[in-house]
């Protein structure tokens, strides 16, 4: 899950940012609103948190530019702790808040609870799919009936961002933005050459593959249906 930290503290940033890394998620970090923007248009992100008061444009109205286009979930973060402040950031479009100061493990408990209500797929721990394939979120395994399947951290992160979105056609440019960091260097056809090796491991005839399917002209899709 790609999580956008919005947030003008550096500590209060980086406290939040090892909480999430360790539930998991990865973390995009703006410190002011027009960046918050800019990386909202331009980089995927599944998940916002957002401070109310930035330098710049206020978080309440980063919260309405982006409800004006996205139904993305949103908790914002507010040293407000008036009550009709509370109220203003729900009406703004914000799926929950926390009064600072919060811990940071009620922050993730709470984006937790946040997404198990709009979506639960994010937020189980073991998605199972017919034909036998589940995955494991807290140990990374991914297994094929009871038989474990070792897979590199490339190819886990791949069949995850797919499987998460079961029938999704993804283009290669989608699948290296939403499985790999900033830091990845290779080009459209590394994504081929893992997904010819996922196949390998995961489907039962690799030339006729059940879970991997090749879109023709866009690129891939996960086949499999969530149990
Ligand atoms: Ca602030």
């Amino acid at each position: 899950m790609n999580i956008l930290v919005v947030e003008d503290e550096p500590k209060a940033l980086s406290v939040v940012r090892a909480y999430l890394e360790r539930d998991g998620h990865r973390v995009l970090e703006a410190m002011d609103g027009e960046r918050a923007l800019l990386l909202f248009e331009t980089v995927p992100v599944d998940f916002v948190i957002l401070d109310l008061m930035l330098p710049d444009i206020c978080g309440e109205e980063v919260c309405r530019r982006i409800r004006a286009s996205s139904q993305i979930p949103i908790i914002i973060l507010t040293a407000k702790a008036a009550e009709a402040d509370r109220l203003k950031g729900l009406e703004g479009g914000a799926d929950d808040y926390l009064v600072k100061p919060f811990s940071p493990r009620e922050l993730v408990a709470r984006v937790n609870a946040v997404l198990r209500r709009v979506s639960p797929l994010e937020s189980m721990r073991v998605l199972r799919f017919s034909g036998g394939l589940s995955i494991h979120l807290e140990e990374q395994g991914v297994f094929a009936g009871k038989r474990q399947i070792s897979l590199t951290p490339a190819e886990y992160r791949l069949l995850l961002t797919m499987a998460r979105r079961p029938l999704q056609a993804f283009t290669r440019e989608q699948l290296i933005a939403r499985a790999f960091d900033e830091s990845y260097e290779g080009c459209d056809r590394v994504i081929d050459v893992h997904i010819k090796n996922l196949r390998q491991k995961i489907e039962q005839d690799p030339r006729h593959p059940l879970f991997i399917q090749t879109i023709f002209g866009t690129g891939y899709r996960f086949g499999g249906t969530i149990l």
